[in-house]
Order: C-alpha cells, then sequence, then structure tokens
C-alpha cells in the first residue's frame, strides 16, 4: 500500500537522538530550549513553546486567550477533531462556519454575515481558531479584518502549515493572529513523533502557555508570591498539565527541521505533477495561489459532482489497487459527541458537499516518481 503520508527520518535524526540518550538530560534539558529557538527564528515570532502534541499545544493557548465556561469559539468543521476539542476541554461552547468550497478552508464570506448576526444577538464568539487546511494560509488579511472591531481573539490551527507562508511571513509568525500552532506528528510536515508547538508574539501568553505547560508551577522570582523559602523553593499559582516534550523529541525536531525547505519544495514539486497529470478528469484539483506558498501537508482532489456512491466506489477501488487514499475529515459536527450539541447538516451546504467528493491521495517527500505514476495510473483508469 502506498500511504497518503510517511515521516521521513534518516542517519543524521538517529545520531542526534542516541546524543541526547546519551547526554545528562532526556527531558527538560537543553534541546527543547534550542527546538523553540529555532521555530521561533524560522517563522520570525517572538515566543516558542513546544509540547507533547498539538493538541496540547491548542488546549494552551485556549486557556492563555481566557476561554471559558460560557465563551463560544468558532471553528471549521472540515477539520481533525482535535481542534473543537481544545475548546471543549475549557468547558467553552463550539460552533462552526462552513467552508468555502474553493479552499476548503473556513469561508469568509461566511464568517462575515455570521459575525453580522452574531453581533445583533449580542452572542459574538470569544476566539476564532482557523485552519490552514492541507497546509494551504486562510486568508488571514481578511479575517483579521473581520475579527478586529470586535475584539475576536484568533488561533492559527497549523498543524498542516509548518513552511508555509502567507503574503510576506511564515506561517507561524502571528501577523494576523494571536497564537499559531504546529504538530510534529509523524504524517505532517516534521516529526518530533508526538510533539506540538505554539508560537505568538505576545510575551504574556507566552508565559502562561509556558507555566500551564508544567502544572501551573513558576520558578521565576519575580513571579513568586509569597517569600522563597529557600533554593528548592517553587510555585503552583494555577491548575496546569505536564504537557511537556522531552530533549530525545525536541533533538530530532531540530534535526528534521533543517530538512523543512527541501520537504516543502519536494510537496510542492509532487502536487504540481498531480495537478498537470490529473488536469484531464472530471475532478477539482487544489489551486495554486500567488499570496501563499502552501506547505501541502495532504494533496486533496474533489469530484467535480458530490455523488455519496461515486465517492465510495473510487475510495474502495483505490485502496484495492494499493493506493492509501484517505479522507480528511469527517465534518466535526457529524462526530457523535458534537451530534448532541444539535447541529444541522443543512447549515453546512459546503461541508456537507466536500465530505462527498473530497479524496487525499499519497503525499509525501520520499515519495518516488514511480510511485506517483501508480497513483496517477490508476485514478484515470477508474475515472475515464
Ligand atoms: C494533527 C492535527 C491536530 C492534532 O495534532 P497532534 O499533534 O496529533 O495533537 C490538530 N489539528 C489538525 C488540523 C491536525 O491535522
Amino acid at each position: 500500500m502506498i500511504p497518503y503520508g510517511r515521516q521521513d527520518i534518516i542517519q543524521d535524526d538517529i545520531d542526534t537522538v542516541i546524543e541526547t540518550l546519551q547526554s545528562d538530560f532526556i527531558t527538560q534539558g537543553p534541546q527543547v530550549a534550542l527546538f523553540e529557538k529555532k521555530i521561533a527564528e524560522y517563522c520570525q515570532a517572538k515566543y516558542a513553546i513546544a509540547c507533547n502534541s498539538a493538541t496540547s499545544a491548542l488546549h494552551l493557548a485556549c486557556l492563555a486567550l481566557g476561554i471559558t465556561e460560557g465563551d463560544q469559539v468558532w471553528t471549521s468543521p472540515i477539520t481533525f477533531v482535535a481542534t473543537a476539542n481544545a475548546v471543549k476541554m475549557c468547558g467553552a461552547q463550539v460552533d462552526f462556519v462552513d467552508i468555502d468550497p474553493e479552499t476548503s478552508n473556513l469561508s469568509v464570506s461566511v464568517l462575515k454575515s455570521r459575525l453580522s448576526q452574531a453581533e445583533k444577538q449580542n452572542a459574538l464568539p470569544k476566539a476564532i481558531i482557523v485552519v490552514h487546511m492541507a497546509g494551504l494560509s486562510c486568508d488571514m488579511a481578511e479575517i483579521s479584518s473581520l475579527t478586529q472591531k470586535y475584539d475576536i481573539k484568533i488561533i492559527e490551527d497549523a498543524a498542516h502549515a509548518i513552511g508555509g507562508s502567507y503574503q510576506d511571513a511564515k506561517i507561524g509568525a502571528c501577523q494576523y493572529s494571536d497564537i499559531t500552532v504546529f504538530s510534529f506528528h509523524p504524517v505532517k510536515i516534521i516529526t518530533t513523533a508526538e510533539g506540538g508547538l505554539a508560537t505568538t508574539n505576545n510575551p504574556v501568553l507566552a508565559a502562561t502557555m509556558e507555566q500551564l505547560r508544567s502544572h501551573g508551577v513558576t520558578r521565576d522570582e519575580e513571579k513568586l508570591q509569597n517569600t522563597a523559602d529557600g533554593p528548592w523553593y517553587y510555585e503552583q499559582h494555577f491548575l496546569g498539565f505536564n504537557y511537556r516534550i522531552t530533549d530525545i523529541q525536541a533533538a530530532l525536531g531540530i534535526s528534521q527541521l533543517k530538512r523543512l525547505d527541501d520537504y516543502v519544495k519536494a510537496r510542492n514539486a509532487l502536487a504540481k505533477r498531480y495537478n498537470d497529470a490529473l488536469s484531464v478528469l472530471p475532478v477539482r484539483l487544489p489551486e495554486i495561489y500567488k499570496d501563499r506558498l502552501s506547505a501541502f501537508h495532504l494533496y486533496i482532489i474533489k469530484l467535480n459532482t458530490p455523488d455519496r456512491s461515486e465517492h465510495l466506489r473510487l475510495f474502495k477501488a483505490l485502496r484495492k489497487e494499493g493506493i492509501g487514499v484517505n479522507l480528511h475529515y469527517i465534518p466535526v459536527y457529524r462526530q457523535p459527541f458534537y451530534q448532541e450539541q444539535g447541529f444541522k447538516r443543512d447549515d453546512f451546504p459546503n461541508s456537507e458537499a466536500y465530505y462527498q467528493s473530497a479524496i487525499t491521495l499519497p503525499l509525501f517527500p520520499t515519495m518516488t516518481f514511480e510511485e506517483q505514476d501508480k497513483v496517477i495510473e490508476t485514478l484515470v483508469n477508474l475515472l475515464k
């Protein structure tokens, strides 16, 4: 089976991990801080807080922005459940904004009408989590111009998008957002096995996320509320978590980061090759935009006409031929856990159409032309 995604681990990565294992620190040593520094520099963000997953980083981001019971947070329904779950973990309510059929990102025009409606009903969200689907940035300038007048916070779920850019800035620069979150799960662009990271330019948000990551505890003398009893002293100020990443993982991340730009280049080259070969088929292919570079975490095609049975036929036939196609994602409001909130499928026509037409084809930086040609030939045969 040609998988839809696959990590790339080379000897350098292995050597770095072994070196860290043989060092004095395997957790909370120098590698974590160095990894954070390197990602912050890469993205041109002031602060980076590494975590044991993107899910943890999203949770910390929501908590640092003060999201709590009684608040509403909006996001896209076409995302992994973790995006919405982070909001629920804070006790807040999630609502979904339908997608743009072209980009599969949260629709700016739907957002605009939902915001003016919510303003009238005094039911504005506290924050919006935008998702850069498949690695393509949302239209952040438009989104931030809509949310600014209401003081709505913005989190970028960039789990798919490290190495991509928007306008003149790397994703993660937080030019139009409060916090950006990356994932380093093996199917994503670079990996630390499990792992995630939040970037921000706001020192208060950074310090809060850092303290929440480790039990709500601080040793920072300037922050102590009582007088230190001795050199062992630390204080817990609020309820935090153990969301720390290890030095072993951070070392792997530092090693992987050296190849990030090459990975994104390879993914874009393969995507272009798919686009050229598949343009004759009755499917919608990913668009290439001038003002943003997609990290191409996923290569997703959509049937021109959404059709549940044709979609299923293709899916089964491709899998049978050894092509590891997948579907990203089941609209989150369709999950039984979220259905209890009473979402109506009719409220999300674009997401429903997407769910009946999207297919993720294999794409990873080490994919060979031979493997890609097999995917192309199989698909052409099935659709001709
Ligand atoms: C993978 C993913 C996450 C969660 O990442 P983990 O590191 O596995 O916690 C969140 N959001 C999106 C869009 C993802 O694809």
